[in-house]
């Protein structure tokens, strides 16, 4: 040991404690460093490839206060898995110090998730005797980048994309400094010494954070378009309440209606813009700084048209504190750079020229983004908060941990990608990816595997892969390609069910399964999307009972058509009006699709819930083509939203099977004698909910189970969720850390491994 440790002190005892989790990078070993000599101890602490390890001696209680506060005052970024605590030998150190750190051959010490800019920075920011007074890329040990500016682990300097700004002597001291707020923190820079923003004009570019933001926050107030370099991309930003900008926008991005989210100033600003519930508002303020769903107050025209919802986010970067501090418009349109569909752009060349002919200008910072991180999305439900798409902020985070021995890598569904790699049992989720049927979807795709399997040394001849059952799913071709150890299959809505027993923990839980959602390919090769299992993760899901089949015309492709799918549920029915006329003014493609039905001309057969609620969409008036997955739905979530109490549809459990002809037959009956539309929307949800409710009482007899699950897509339907809940008569349980669409299929897919 080092020279400080030599001579014995009496009465002094000593522990060597490991700690594991998300502890590097954080601030954790000054934070070490303070809290030991706060107790009067001596030793030290070092940063190993498994985290933090900590050698303490002196007095017994000081121990024991010491690693109390350990757990209790760790830093906010910090999160701690495991901590283990023996009695050690006494080295007799003199001191406590901070020791370099340790390599080894393969890291497993976790990746902390990109930071909002910290209060005490953000007190510099804005203080003009500060010398980082009005520099964009302030940061300390607790805030600032971290997944999106990471090379390669260790976490430390040279492997961050600061690599290239050496750091000046004020910023050296900072850095070397135990007892300062800027003790090793990776990223840390001033404008002396580090990289700086620029504003790009067709005729003119402005140099120096304060002149090109200023003139940004400017060109924003009168209506531009700007591209604005963020944390893990550019995005494209207008005044929110600008009709003409934003209109402008959703043309040159060509995106029709899909809603765009919001940045906001403050929180002040974001309850102008939507009802925040105390939950709500305690996402708003969550470190990944989501973007929040919540009901709107106001309506931004052409911001979320048809849409209940508003998504607001709270500034994050010292960008956006900037920008907003120069008097840019105080809610802002803030929305992933890239033509629609294809991946957010986050390198600088391939952003000017994607990007060119959307933006009017772009205001760029020079420091290098190492990869692709989206905005996270979240809401806080009728069934607690979840999160609906993982990105910056929470990714790489661990999801859960799983009894899987050696790498396993899942590859997800082709819609809302993302990836799961299980190490040592903890199961990483990557950022949300996109849908892969976009080729530069399927690149990033490749480049998230190869990043995370290259971050963590996994060597590929080890690697279990796990699949969707559709042997189309470009996901699954990529796995079948792949030089690994072997490559399994799971069946997409068991892995929906089995992605919440793993958040849970649950792995010998018997559980009612319930899995709604647009498209997953069955067990039988027929397009599935309303399963109910019994199971549990140890002993698998068994299909027990399912949506009544339809057929459905033009297989996936329906799910752009409501009219289309419609044709499907409807030709079951009997004595069926002419849809064409008023009230229901069907388009010629539902004739069209009547007529492969009758054929069976490129007709599949599906038990989708999604296309359900698309025929029911169509029959209030939802005829159109949709443009984006689930917006009919949404629309007629929204239109029942506007309904009182009404009764609930018949909707019959017959012998496992949900049969929907009555509750259609009624929701026809009911529009022809003019009812609202509204209530006929909340009959039908009441009369799904009531189904699957039933068939829930009638599982649970003879099924054992303790619990329902509920996962996919549908269950994002805040009004079916909320009365599947208040009528379940056993425990529900929801997606909370993973999404319940496709995005959280992934470790599902894992979960279902430990099967064996
Ligand atoms: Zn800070
Ligand atoms: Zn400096
Ligand atoms: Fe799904």
């Amino acid at each position: 040991m080092a020279a400080e440790c030599s001579g014995i002190r009496t009465g002094a005892a000593a522990r060597d404690v490991r700690v594991a989790g998300v502890v590097q990078g954080v601030g954790f070993r000054p934070f070490v460093f303070r809290l030991a000599q706060a107790n009067r101890l001596t030793g030290w602490v070092l940063n190993d490839p498994d985290g933090v390890r900590i050698h303490v001696e002196g007095e017994a209680a000081a121990l024991d206060a010491f690693l109390h506060q350990l757990t209790a005052e760790a830093p906010p970024a910090a999160r701690i898995d495991r901590l283990e605590s023996r009695a050690a030998e006494l080295e007799a150190c003199r001191k406590f110090e901070i020791r370099e750190s340790e390599a080894r051959a393969v890291p497993t010490a976790r990746i902390s998730p990109d930071l909002p800019v910290c209060p005490a920075c953000l007190a510099e920011l804005s203080d003009p005797a500060d010398r980082r007074f009005g520099y964009a890329y302030i940061n300390c040990t607790d805030c600032g980048p971290r997944y999106s500016i990471l090379l390669g682990l260790p976490y430390d300097r040279p492997l961050t994309t600061m690599r290239d700004w050496p750091l000046c002597g004020e910023c050296e001291r900072e850095y070397r400094d135990p007892a300062d707020r800027r003790f090793h923190a990776e990223p840390v820079a001033c404008p002396l010494c580090g990289p700086g923003h620029a504003l790009l004009l067709p005729a003119e570019r402005i140099e120096g954070d304060g002149p090109a933001v200023g003139r940004a926050a400017e060109l924003l107030r009168q209506g531009s378009i700007l591209a604005i370099k963020g944390i893990g991309g550019y995005h494209l930003a207008c005044d929110a309440r600008c009709a003409a900008a934003v209109a402008a926008l959703r043309q040159r991005k060509y995106r029709k209606e899909k809603p765009f989210a919001v940045m906001v100033r403050s929180v002040p600003t974001a309850r102008e813009l939507v009802t925040l519930s105390p939950e709500a508002a305690a996402l708003l303020i969550d470190p990944s700084r989501p973007i929040v769903l919540a009901p709107a107050r106001v309506s931004l025209p052409g911001v979320a048209p048809d849409c209940p919802e508003l998504g607001v986010m709270l500034a994050y970067s010292p960008l956006h504190h900037l920008l907003f501090a120069h008097g840019a418009p105080d809610a802002l349109v803030l929305t992933s750079g890239n033509r629609s569909s294809e991946p957010i752009a986050y390198q600088d060349d391939d952003a000017r020229e994607r990007l060119s002919g959307i933006a009017d200008g772009f205001l760029v910072g020079a420091r290098p983004i190492a990869r692709r991180v989206d905005d996270s999305v979240a809401r806080a439900g009728v069934a607690g908060p979840v999160v609906l798409r993982r990105g910056r902020g929470l990714a790489p985070g661990i999801v859960a941990r799983l009894p899987l021995e050696g790498p396993v890598l899942a590859v997800g569904a082709d819609l809302k990608n993302t990836v799961t790699l299980v190490l040592d049992g903890e199961a990483l989720m990557s950022q949300h990816i996109g849908d892969l049927d976009h080729y530069p979807a399927f690149q990033a795709f490749e480049e998230t595997i190869r990043d995370l399997t290259a971050m963590y040394q996994v060597s590929w001849n080890e690697l279990a892969v796990v699949r969707d059952l559709h042997p189309e799913y470009v996901a699954s071709r990529w796995a079948e390609r792949a030089s690994v150890r072997r490559v399994t299959t799971v069946q997409h809505h068991r892995a929906h069910v089995a992605s919440v027993l793993a958040e849970r923990a649950a792995l010998d839980a018997r559980v009612i399964g319930i899995a709604y959602d647009g498209t997953g390919y069955g067990d039988d090769g027929a397009i599935w999307g309303g399963e109910l299992f019994v199971g549990s993760l140890e002993t698998g899901l068994e299909r027990v009972a399912h949506l009544r089949p339809a057929a459905l015309p033009g297989g996936d492709a329906a799910a752009r058509y409501p009219v289309q799918a419609a044709a499907g549920f409807l030709a079951q029915l009997a004595d069926l009006p002419d849809l064409t006329m008023p009230p229901f003014d069907f388009p010629r493609r539902y004739l069209w699709a009547r007529k492969l039905v009758e054929s069976g001309v490129r007709t599949f057969s599906t038990t989708s819930v999604g296309r359900l609620f698309d025929t029911v969409a169509a029959l209030l008036g939802y005829t159109r083509e949709i443009t984006f997955e689930g917006q009919a739905a949404i629309w007629l979530e929204h239109l029942a939203r506007g309904a009182g109490a009404v009764e609930s549809y018949s909707f019959p459990v017959v012998e496992g099977e949900l049969d929907f002809r009555p509750a259609l037959t009624t929701v026809i009956a009911h529009r022809r004698q003019g009812r609202s539309p509204a209530e006929i929307a909340r009959g039908f949800h009441h009369g799904l909910a009531r189904a699957t409710t039933d068939a829930i009482r009638s599982l649970h007899e003879r099924s054992g189970a303790e619990a329902v699950v509920l996962s996919g897509g549908v269950f994002q339907n805040e009004i079916l969720l909320g009365d599947v809940l208040a009528e379940s008569p056993l425990p529900v349980w929801t997606n909370s850390v993973v999404p319940p669409n496709d995005g959280g299929v992934s470790l599902g897919q894992a979960a279902l491994l430990i099967q064996g």
